[in-house]
């Protein structure tokens, strides 16, 4: 059986620790490989040789390190249908999808091609008599990216690209249950021009995340995951004296307003609700229609099209909706909400428990369900489900759906569907959730702005990618210089001012 090791120092290495983990293919339900799973000694190597390799690379001009993001996107646009073949067959994806988490990961390299720009600090001439002031930005040494599973490409991708292009040294841990692609990202670095030891790829568990959170070589640590373990990693690293940012688990509300167009809006919780099997954190997992009338309106359109769902392998070609969901535990958490929710009295209008795939019996399929009368004390409301469930939570008002979604823990993505201007705007402006959707589901930012959850879906001050990319991955120097040209004050006892 295939063995998936680590890639350190610029190759692919065997695991040493003689622990594994089982990689399943989602749709058959079959082991198809193991993950080596790192222990401290295999770690504390992979980080000495970065902070070698790293002394060097922050003293490369930033054009340099810019060119190898060029050259990198030029790379994965040639290894696309690798890739996107790579991760579907951890994953359970489909093609198109698994595409599009390579695109968005794509886009930030290209984003970070701006380095020499987004690196430039700031002067001021004359700030005293004689004194100019200026800033830079340094790198921090090395930092470490601790990965989830369900976006394999994109947000390995949303870590190391900005911590490289700023000079720095990367630790990746992705998720052990799609381990291939990062792998196969590290080689296109290498490929790029990216010099050995600064883009390591550490499999592993518990065990090396822990290595990174205690590692004294270790200065900053980007987790993406769900919120009990972002909480773990956030306490655990930043009482280390680390910068840590976490961002974590998601309940994304949807309101739907009386004159909303009700075709688009159906349309966009079927793709935002059920695309990836709702194993996104950006999925929509709450409707909220708003008034009685649109509420039936919408589940007399909504219903079919979840009764209809195509399900598939990503082998049976493109035009599948979704495929199985990762793993059998991830199965099992997801019928158990389902269970949970007609037991707490939701009406389970569409029932996808009984899906299954023939010729793929043991894969972990499962078929989109949607749920009306769903009510905020129970547990398919307040909890991440992660899978193909939509739950619709009825409300006579704006301002009822309004406080439902600010009243929710998480502060992910939200999203309102309306024609009026000012409810929107108003929307947006009330809202205290990190990312909005105007008309539009998804509302992931682009590469050029930053993502980031408020609330329990996010832990630190700066979001990934964008601007804060930059700032995350780099620390502020302010040199104030005086070139005194005979200007003699003699000794000054009190604090300096420009008075
Ligand atoms: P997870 O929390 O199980 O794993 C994330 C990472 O933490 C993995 O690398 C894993 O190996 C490690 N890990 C797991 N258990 C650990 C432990 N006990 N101690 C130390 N490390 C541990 O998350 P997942 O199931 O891989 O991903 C799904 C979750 O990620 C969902 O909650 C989803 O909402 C969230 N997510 C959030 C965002 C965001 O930007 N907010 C983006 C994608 C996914």
């Amino acid at each position: 059986m295939e063995q998936i090791g680590h890639f350190i120092n610029g190759k692919r290495v065997a695991g040493k620790s003689g622990r594994f983990a089982d990689i399943f293919n989602p749709a058959t339900g079959e082991v198809q490989a193991q993950v080596a799973l790192a222990n401290s000694d295999e770690l504390n190597e992979a980080i000495s040789i970065a902070c070698a390799a790293q002394v060097e690379w922050a003293a490369t001009n930033p054009q340099k390190r810019a060119r190898v993001m060029m050259k990198f996107v030029q790379l994965l646009h040639r290894d696309m249908d690798k890739l996107a073949e790579a991760l579907s067959r951890e994953h359970g994806k489909t093609i198109p999808d698994a595409k599009g988490d390579v695109i968005r990961g794509l886009e930030v390299a290209e984003f970070c091609m701006g380095a020499p720009h987004l690196l430039k600090g700031e002067f001021s001439e004359g700030a005293g008599p004689g004194i100019d002031m200026h800033s830079i930005r340094q790198p921090l040494g090395v930092v470490a990216g601790i990965t989830p599973f369900n976006f394999p490409a994109m947000i390995p991708m949303w870590k190391f690209c900005p911590a490289l292009a700023c000079g720095n040294a990367f630790i990746l841990k992705p998720s052990e249950r799609d381990p291939s692609v990062p792998i196969m990202l590290a080689e296109l670095m290498q490929e790029a021009g990216l010099p050995d030891g600064l883009l390591n790829v550490v499999n592993g568990d518990k065990e090396a995340v822990d290595g990174i959170l205690d590692h004294q070589d270790i200065m900053a640590i980007g987790f993406v995951g769900s919120t009990a373990i972002a909480e773990y990693v956030y306490s655990r690293g930043c009482a280390n004296g680390k910068r840590v940012q976490c961002f974590g688990g998601a309940k994304n509300h949807m309101l739907i307003m009386p004159d909303a167009d009700l075709d688009q809006a159906v349309d966009a919780l079927i793709g935002a609700g059920y695309g990836a099997a709702g194993e996104r954190c950006m999925a929509v997992s709450v409707a909220i229609p708003v008034g009685e009338d649109t509420a039936d309106r919408l589940m007399e359109k909504l219903t079919p099209r979840v009764e209809n769902l195509k399900i598939a392998p990503y082998t049976a070609g493109d035009d599948a909706d979704f495929g199985p969901l990762v793993t059998q535990d991830a199965y099992n958490r997801v019928k158990g909400y389902i269970d949970a929710g007609v037991k707490e009295g939701a009406k389970l209008v569409v029932d996808g428990r009984d899906f299954s795939m023939q010729g793929y019996e043991n894969g972990f399929f499962i078929g989109g369900c949607l749920f009306d009368n769903v009510t905020k004390d129970m547990s398919i409301y307040k909890e991440e489900i992660f899978g193909p469930v939509l739950s619709v939570v009825r409300t006579q008002n704006y301002e009822e759906g309004l406080d439902l979604a600010m009243s929710h823990e998480y502060g992910n993505g939200v999203a309102i569907f309306t024609r009026d201007g000012d409810t929107a705007r108003d929307f947006a402006s009330r809202i205290n959730i990190g990312m909005v959707g105007v008309n539009v589901p998804i509302p992931v930012p682009l590469a050029y702005y930053t993502f980031g959850g408020w609330k329990r879906s996010g832990f630190g001050d700066l979001n990934q990618h964008g601007p804060d990319g930059f700032r995350f991955y780099t620390r502020t120097k302010t040199i104030t210089s005086r070139w005194p040209s005979g200007i003699k004050e003699g000794a000054e006892f009190s604090i300096p001012t420009m008075n």
